[in-house]
């Protein structure tokens, strides 16, 4: 614009610099002409009058001042011509000055001169004798009147060059200045904004600041979209890849490069998909989406199970996928745990079932000694007691996984709660010669009472069924930092380190036969493990093979009671 505004001032300038000029070199021509012209004649009425007076005056006297001098006579004949080479034998009486002269008693004519490409002027005056006196002479041409001035004139326009050139930059800075100077920000923060330089510019002005202020907002709410999807994308559990039509990596959060067992989420970028998970099947379900089919996947990658998801993206002439990986680890292991449960639920109900049908079979067949009948009766309860156990916790077990138990919190003395349990188990222990001991004292807990006995009656059973005759069990309730510790410690036959992480699991026995015989159900420490957790608490246990076992329950909650 800057540039625009001075090349148009510089431009003015110069026109009206130059039209000057040649209006100035005209005049003067013009003006030059006309004294030329004006010369003659006076000099011609001179000459004419001088003849006039003195008829006999010698014509070569006569001094014509560089004009040519040429008397006529009225036939149109010369008498006389002071030109060197004039031919007197020329008949002039058709020209133009020499009739108006002879006519009107002066006459004039302008006519291309022929030898030197200028104009003649030529002016005549009658004589009183009837003769023609006409003096002529050649005029300056308008370029040798343009060569006189041009010297000056180049001059006055170098001059007038750099000062059009001066005060075209002066007029474009001061023009420009103020609008450069304008300052958006200081309108759109003040009420009282500074008025613009030019009045014209404050409808523009206010279109900018508002469409400024527009843009700004937009940028803002943009801006912030970005980084909440950035930070969601970036926190996501799942993992997300982001291919080119090439299956080249585009983008990746953090999720799917520790998937694929790289430290940064850059690492991955760049990278073709095929070389960061090499498997056939994968590969075959990011061609199809990259063809444009959606397509979805189970697979496993370091032990981990994943549903990936293939998602194609065309957008213009652009195509792409988005890959999307959701770890259904946990999943697929409660779903093995489910199979593996049923499968062991039907095995545990059926050897019991199978041994109450058969012996029931053989009372019903008269197969049975009538002596046996109440051995075989005792069998049936027995098993059926067994029957009513393992349904009873498979129950206890779904309540959990149903999120069905009750919280049903209050508090209680739990030291009493383990001495009334103690007192409970106590024909078993004294069957095995065990001796069950308590320490601590009395401790208030805000719990499901119910459940606490459950655990508490599972634990100390287990203490005396894996003991040895003549054992100890030994029950402590205590309080560590707001927690109730219930520690049960016997002296039995202890768990094997590799056994000791599974003891939780549902229907896991070190020893089956043994866990039989004693009327385990695999179930008890499963249900423990979650009374304790219900609870917002943990379940540890501790053990030493043929030395015996510790199993430690953390429980929060412990209430202190002010004494009465
Ligand atoms: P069970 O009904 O068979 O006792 P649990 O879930 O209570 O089922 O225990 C699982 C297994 O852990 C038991 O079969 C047993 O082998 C082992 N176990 C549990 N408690 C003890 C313990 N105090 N001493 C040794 N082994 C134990």
């Amino acid at each position: 614009m800057q540039r625009r505004i001075f090349l148009t001032f510089a431009g003015l300038i110069l026109a009206s610099v130059l039209l000057l000029a040649m209006a100035f070199v005209l005049l003067s021509y013009h003006a030059m002409r006309n004294n030329e012209q004006t010369a003659i004649r006076d000099k011609t009425h001179l000459i004419a009058s001088m003849f006039n007076q003195y008829p006999t005056l010698d014509h070569r006297t006569i001094n014509s001042g560089g004009s040519r001098f040429t008397l006529i006579a009225p036939d149109g004949l010369a008498r006389f011509d002071n030109h060197r080479d004039a031919d007197l034998t020329i008949n002039r009486s058709n020209r133009e000055e020499f009739v108006q002269a002879l006519q009107f008693g002066t006459g004039q004519a302008i006519r291309p001169s022929e030898t030197l490409g200028a104009d003649t002027f030529y002016y005549a005056v009658r004589l009183n004798n009837g003769d023609v006196l006409r003096l002529s002479r050649t005029l300056h041409s308008l370029g040798a009147g343009f060569r006189v001035t041009l010297p000056a004139l180049v001059v006055v326009f170098l001059i007038i060059l750099a000062i059009a050139y001066g005060v075209a930059h002066r007029l474009t800075r001061a023009i420009i200045k103020p609008i450069t100077h304008i300052d958006l920000e200081q309108i759109h923060s003040h009420d009282e904004s500074p008025l613009p330089p030019y009045e014209e510019l404050w409808p523009f002005i206010q279109k900018i600041t508002h469409q400024r202020i527009q843009l700004t907002h937009q940028l803002t709410t943009l801006y912030h979209r970005a980084e909440t999807i950035d930070t969601l994308i970036a926190n996501m559990r799942e993992g997300l890849i982001i291919l080119d039509g090439k299956g080249q990596i585009l983008a990746a959060n953090k999720s799917a490069a520790h998937l694929f067992g790289m430290k940064k989420k850059c690492d991955l970028i760049n990278w073709h998909i095929q070389h960061i998970h090499r498997d056939p099947t994968f590969a075959s379900h990011v061609k199809k989406c990259l063809e444009g089919t959606f397509t979805e996947i189970d697979f496993t990658r370091k032990d981990k199970h994943y549903n990936a998801f293939f998602s194609p993206v065309a957008q213009n002439d652009n195509n792409g996928a988005i890959l999307f990986f959701l770890d259904t680890t946990q999943h697929y292991k409660a779903q093995q745990q489910r199979r593996e449960f049923t499968a062991n639920v039907s095995h545990e109900l059926k050897t019991p079932l199978t041994t109450i049908a058969a012996t029931a079979e053989m009372i019903t067949n008269g197969m049975a000694q009538p002596q046996d009948v109440p051995a075989f009766a005792r069998k049936i309860t027995e098993q059926t007691t067994r029957l009513m156990h393992i349904i009873n916790d498979i129950i206890r077990l779904s309540e959990f996984d149903e999120s069905k138990v009750e919280r049903d919190f209050a508090p209680f003395d739990l030291y009493a709660l383990a001495q009334s349990t103690i007192a409970a188990l106590q024909p078993q222990a004294t069957e095995k010669s065990i001796a069950i001991t308590l320490s601590g004292a009395s401790l208030f807990i805000n719990a499901n009472a119910r459940l606490i006995e459950e655990l508490l009656s599972n634990l100390i059973e287990n203490g005396i069924k894996y003991n040895k005759d003549g054992g100890e069990v030994a029950v402590g309730i205590t309080e560590e930092n707001g927690c109730c510790i219930i520690a049960v410690t016997d002296t039995g036959i202890g768990i094997a380190k590799g056994h000791r992480r599974r003891v939780f699991e549902r229907f896991y026995r070190v020893d089956a036969s043994r866990s039989k015989k004693t009327g385990g159900t695999g179930l008890g420490l499963a249900i423990v493990k979650h009374i304790a957790e219900h609870h917002g608490g943990s379940v540890k246990i501790d053990s030493t093979v043929d030395v015996g076992t510790v199993v430690v329950c953390r429980l929060p909650g412990c209430v202190r009671r002010e004494k009465d």
